[in-house]
């Protein structure tokens, strides 16, 4: 099988001020894209060619691995964003998890945003859960998905500096701040749920 690039459910300016046109523009376009051509490349008698994407980031190695994982930590990246809101907070069952296991939404957010700031180099922060519903917060270099440790992702973080150079320069903590007005808490609820 081969990859193709997923379309954005918004327009590129459409998360502005918080990410501008041009970031999503060369963030999706550019550097996404790279990755699906790479892995397409790379997969023809890899023996990994007949998988399902999530499969191939749990048994691969190497270029397949960083390529394929690249593109499941953008998707599910990018299809977790909607226009920016103030008060923008977790909904439902997913709310109640998250109060319950870190205490309240504040201290879950302070946790999380520590960790992203943290993560040395490039890499992405996550939320993810168990089979149980046990939430954690995980940190991930490079390529890294909570799939290869068994673990369901829900909300993410790209921390690598083309995901916020050209809007915060080499201001990571500002851009942690400001991601947390796109997040669409349905969509991540949903993750949770299913
Ligand atoms: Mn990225």
């Amino acid at each position: 099988m081969s990859f193709e690039l997923i379309q954005l459910p918004y327009a590129p300016d459409a998360l502005e001020p918080v990410l501008s046109a041009e970031t999503i523009g060369l963030h999706h376009g550019k550097h996404l894209q790279t990755y699906v051509n790479n892995l397409n490349r790379l997969l023809p008698d890899s023996g990994f060619e007949d998988l399902e994407l999530e499969d191939i980031v749990e048994t691969s190695t190497g270029a397949i691995f960083n390529n394929a994982g690249q593109i499941l930590n953008h998707n599910l990246y990018f299809l977790q964003l909607k226009s920016p809101a103030e008060n923008n907070l977790p909904v439902g069952k997913l709310a109640e998890a998250i109060d319950a296991q870190f205490g309240s939404f504040e201290a879950f957010k302070e946790q999380f945003t520590g960790n992203a700031a943290a993560l040395f180099g490039s890499g992405w922060c996550w939320l993810a859960c168990d089979t149980d519903g046990k939430l954690s917060i995980i940190k991930e270099s490079n390529a890294g998905n909570p799939v290869t440790k068994k673990l369901k992702p829900l909300l993410t973080i790209d921390v690598w500096e083309h995901a916020y150079y050209v809007d915060y320069r080499n201001r990571r903590p500002e851009y942690i701040a400001a991601f947390w007005k796109i997040i669409d808490w349905n969509v991540i609820e949903e993750r949770f749920l299913h």
